[in-house]
């Protein structure tokens, strides 16, 4: 047993990563006045939502819409979450996104589709007006959904299976179903379904695979939303949380990895650090995902074979594969008036999925130029685009060391061609320097299997309503992060954080009464 003179220090809670869900967690733990401790691998808090300095550039890591931001006279959830804890308006100011993206096709086809629920449904209408009667089926599915999750929102989460049954049938049919069932229901124009599905890789998966109430809730939050930027790049974000936290009280550490989560007579008692410091704490809310957090952090014998099936049962999600490139031309110039365009082969997306699973050819991918939403975000002169497709991180961990370099240049290039073809092409004109993320940058930046950028994937089995919970066999420990709760991204990871924190003190009280 570890005795208790060794501890340097103790907590009611150590939260064990400050990634977006562990900087959620801590805020709203700070919020309710208890004494935290916030430890972190790396030097700077974040994870993912992080940037990075190449030549004259400072690159946004991870970001590229942010949701349920709204703005300060009409505030989304997770606006208001940062009002609470204090970090807007005073630390952060957001852009708003002037449009939801464009989406271009090797046969020419181009298209701008905006935001707003209206302006977005009356453009699908404008562009498949042959499709009229299935659009409004399908607008009525997803604003019924929309509605259901909204309702659940506002309990909480405290709602009752009968009670959604009753009011919000459709998330009860939705909720087996995927993206492909609706759209079956609807029409079957491989355009319209593929332009409504391009959002796509931000869950990962295809129509045919992918959770219709996580995609038609999502599409929905950005409609009604709309998508925002934080001034100052993902990282100003994330150091602004770690902020809030330490002025509701909390203690950060940095450089601070966790070896181990110690377990005594079945509850968290504290953790060591990898330099030997130890922590004693009434509970751990780990950030990392579940299977290092169960199998590594802490001794994986003492984990029910039960809990071991659940954190191994669900398919690992993708990875990322980025190019960031700094151009010394603006925007204009290159022809780009928006921040997001999807680049797409064909309407294929099942074979852009499976693209993913081969280090071959990209299918389908997302060029994002910031410039189009803050201008300062590069020198005078110049702009930043950032090409983003997903890749399985596994395939990557194969790869012979000596060919790594070979590899990710030639698939990088391939990504430039999709470019060339699409939208600029005489880019390599104006690239004055180009960065490379593999699966194996985001493996080494967030310790997740295979980098795993939203954590398991987000299929009809591990939508937000099925996924695992913060709860683990260890009463005292709970999980936050992509991997649970409402799954990856920017708001679901912060507001899953918060839930975590949530289960604590549900359970704190519990046992004080
Ligand atoms: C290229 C890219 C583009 C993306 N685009 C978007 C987007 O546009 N919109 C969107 O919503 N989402 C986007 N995402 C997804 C989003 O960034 C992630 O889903 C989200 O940030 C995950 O947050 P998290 O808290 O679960 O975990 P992570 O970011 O993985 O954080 C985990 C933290 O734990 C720390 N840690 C790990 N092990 C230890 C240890 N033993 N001890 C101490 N600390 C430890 C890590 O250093 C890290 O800080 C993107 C991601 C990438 C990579």
């Amino acid at each position: 047993m570890t005795e208790i003179q060794n501890y340097l220090d103790s907590y009611n809670v150590i939260v064990v990563g400050a990634g977006l869900a562990g900087l959620g967690a801590a805020c709203q733990l700070g919020l309710a006045n208890e004494n935290v401790l916030l430890l972190e691998k790396h030097n700077v808090p974040g994870g993912f939502a992080t940037s990075f300095v190449r030549g004259r550039f400072e690159f946004e890591g991870a970001l590229h819409m942010l949701s349920d931001i709204g703005t300060p006279d009409n505030p989304g959830a997770l606006y208001r979450f940062f009002r609470r804890i204090g970090l807007v308006p005073e630390m952060i100011t957001f852009k708003n996104i002037p449009e939801y993206y464009r989406t271009v096709y090797y046969d020419g086809y181009d298209e701008v589709i905006p935001y707003g629920v209206e302006k977005y449904f009356n453009k699908l209408l404008e562009l498949f007006h042959q499709e009229t009667e299935g659009i409004e089926i399908f607008r009525e599915i997803a604003e019924s959904v929309y509605d259901g999750i909204k309702y659940i929102g506002s309990k909480r989460g405290n709602v009752s299976q009968k009670e959604i049954l009753k009011n919000h049938p459709w998330i009860a049919r939705v909720i087996g179903l995927t993206l492909q069932d609706v759209f079956e229901k609807c029409f079957n124009n491989k355009r319209l379904i593929s332009v409504i599905s391009q959002p796509w890789g931000f869950l990962g998966l295809p129509p045919s695979r992918v959770s219709a109430y996580a995609f038609l809730g999502m599409t929905m939050t950005y409609l009604d939303w709309g998508g925002a930027y934080p001034v100052g790049r993902s990282h100003a974000l994330s150091s602004a949380m770690a902020k809030c936290f330490r002025n509701l009280g909390g203690d950060i550490r940095f450089n601070a990895e966790v070896e181990e989560i110690i377990i005594e007579k079945n509850l968290v008692e504290g953790v060591r650090l990898t330099n030997g410091d130890l922590y004693k704490t009434n509970a751990v809310i780990s950030n990392v995902n579940p299977i290092t957090t169960s199998m590594k952090l802490i001794n994986k014998n003492i984990i029910p074979d039960e809990y071991k099936k659940k954190i191994y049962a669900p398919a690992i999600g993708p990875s990322g594969f980025s190019v960031y490139i700094g151009l010394n031309a603006i925007s204009e110039k290159l022809g780009l008036q928006e921040h997001e365009t999807f680049i797409n082969i064909d309407d294929d997306l099942d074979a852009a999925f499976e693209s993913f699973h081969k280090i071959s050819e990209p299918k389908y991918m997302v060029a994002a130029c910031y410039n189009n939403i803050d201008n300062s975000i590069s020198p005078p002169g110049t702009s930043e685009l950032v090409l983003t497709t997903l890749q399985m991180g596994d395939q990557w961990q194969l790869i012979p060391p000596d060919q790594y370099h070979q590899i990710k240049d030639d698939y990088a290039d391939k990504m430039l061609k999709m470019v060339e073809k699409t939208i600029i092409p005489n880019i390599r004109d104006y690239i004055e320097i180009a960065e490379v993320a593999t699966p194996l940058t985001y493996y080494r930046y967030s310790n997740n299997f295979n980098g795993a950028i939203y954590g398991y994937h987000q299929d009809v089995l591990n939508s937000p309503m099925m996924r695992l919970k913060s709860n683990t066999p260890i009463k005292n420990l709970y999980q936050a992060g992509a991997w649970t709760n409402f799954g990856g991204g920017f708001s679901t990871s912060i507001l899953g954080g918060r839930v975590a924190a949530g289960l604590y003190l549900k359970n704190k009280k519990e046992d004080d009464l």
